[in-house]
């Protein structure tokens, strides 16, 4: 049995309408020439700043929306169907967000967090190195205590928001003799001395979401910039990636949902043999096949979320979700190209942007493989995974 949702319907359909009508009305509008041009969209992020639609899952007193993590996954679906990029930068500033209500000391959240909420300051979430990326406890980065502070040395790839981000949240090694638990958390200000960044990187997807290098040398930092326990950042990190993964499941539902939509539009619109292509029962199943994929990964989702909002065990319900979302969305667009044929594989036409964009969610917040290890894990240790 799944527990109920916290608040009442009217809650969460509120917050869905609000999402549904800024993505029909202000994202969908400007996606394509924001994968065109890779343009950031500021003038969108600070709408959704005052709309409340960033820190869905935040409590109130910290400026958040005070909602959930069903709410937050409402969001990114919406956001999602409108344009993935969006979502992304909604899911990043959750993320942070979640880490500086969480772990952040009163200084730190009086600082930070409605600033990140109001996307006054464009954060960054840097895990990945060079030769750490599915195994996240072989990262190098180094802080050493210098008496007053720390001293950070190392690199980040593939980082969201690198190109443009004023604050980094950086996972690094302080004591690298303790494996993951010699890990720490350190706010970063990126626009100060010796801190260089890589260029923005070509991607073949959520092209308006801007992903780079940074490198740090000699950065010195105040003891205030770390954030939770010395030594628990691996544990922290990790502990936030559970909301991220559910996030990145929704909004792979979402991507797959504009190509369902756009595809029954366009089989609605073409004629072959003298009639719709939609006449072709062929094609009805198709769609039919599409819809059903959407809402059972849906149900994952939602299951997943319910399952974090009441504080019940939830590490392989957000790895299945995510899984089962990503995959899905990947083979839903294809669906969806092959629905509009030649004019599918079209620059310019939705659903060959959406296919492009569906791509990264099997890769980023943990990849597909690294999901099936944690379903796995959970599975032969306690003889169900849910
Ligand atoms: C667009 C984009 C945005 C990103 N944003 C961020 C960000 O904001 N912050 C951040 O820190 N990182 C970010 N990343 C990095 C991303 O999280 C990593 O790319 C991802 O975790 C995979 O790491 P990797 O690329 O090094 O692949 P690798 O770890 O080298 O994996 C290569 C392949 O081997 C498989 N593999 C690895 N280990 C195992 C195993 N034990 N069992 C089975 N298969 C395995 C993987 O599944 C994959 O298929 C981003 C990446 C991209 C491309």
């Amino acid at each position: 049995m799944l527990p109920w949702p916290r608040h009442d319907p009217e809650t969460y359909a509120e917050i869905g309408r609000t999402a549904r009508r800024f993505a029909d009305e202000a994202i969908r509008p400007l996606a394509a020439e924001l994968d065109r041009d890779g343009r950031f969209p500021s003038e969108l992020y600070r709408q959704m700043g005052e709309l409340g639609l960033f820190g869905v899952a935040v409590p109130e007193a910290h400026g958040g929306a005070g909602l959930d993590v069903l709410a937050y996954a409402l969001v990114m679906e919406e956001l999602a169907r409108g344009y993935a990029s969006v979502a992304d930068q909604c899911g990043l500033v959750e993320l942070i967000a979640t880490l500086l209500s969480r772990y952040g000391t009163d200084a730190q959240r009086r600082r930070w967090l409605r600033a990140v909420l109001r996307h006054d300051v464009r954060v960054a979430y840097c895990i990945t190195e060079a030769e750490a990326g599915s195994d996240v406890a072989g990262i190098k980065t180094r802080a050493e205590g210098d008496g007053a502070g720390w001293v950070l040395n190392g690199s980040k790839l593939w980082i969201h928001n690198a190109p443009i981000a004023e604050v980094g949240f950086v996972l690094a090694r302080t004591d690298p003799a303790a494996g993951h638990r010699g890990m720490s958390i350190f706010i970063v200000d990126l626009t100060g001395p010796g801190v260089a960044r890589g260029p923005k990187e070509p991607k073949m997807g959520q092209r308006a979401s801007p992903v780079g290098a940074l490198d740090f040398t000699d950065v010195r930092l105040p003891a205030d910039a770390l954030l939770g326990e010395l030594g628990r950042g691996f544990h922290v990190m990790m502990s936030v990636l559970e909301k991220g993964r559910v996030g990145i499941a929704a909004l792979a539902t979402g991507i797959a949902q504009a190509g369902l939509e756009a595809a029954l539009e366009h089989a609605r619109a073409r004629r072959q043999f003298g009639r719709p292509i939609l006449d072709n029962q062929g094609l009805q199943w198709k769609l039919a096949d599409m819809a059903t994929d959407i809402a059972a990964s849906r149900a994952l989702v939602h299951r997943a979320a319910l399952l974090l909002d009441h504080g019940l065990p939830a590490n392989a319900a957000c790895s299945m979700a995510k899984l089962k979302a990503a995959d899905m969305a990947v083979a839903q667009t294809a669906e969806a190209v092959q629905v509009f044929g030649g004019l599918g594989y079209i620059q310019g036409i939705e659903v060959e942007r959406l296919y492009r964009d569906a791509k990264i969610t099997q890769i980023y917040e943990g990849t597909q493989e690294i999901q099936r290890n944690i379903i796995a894990r959970e599975l032969i240790r306690e003889g169900a995974a849910t």
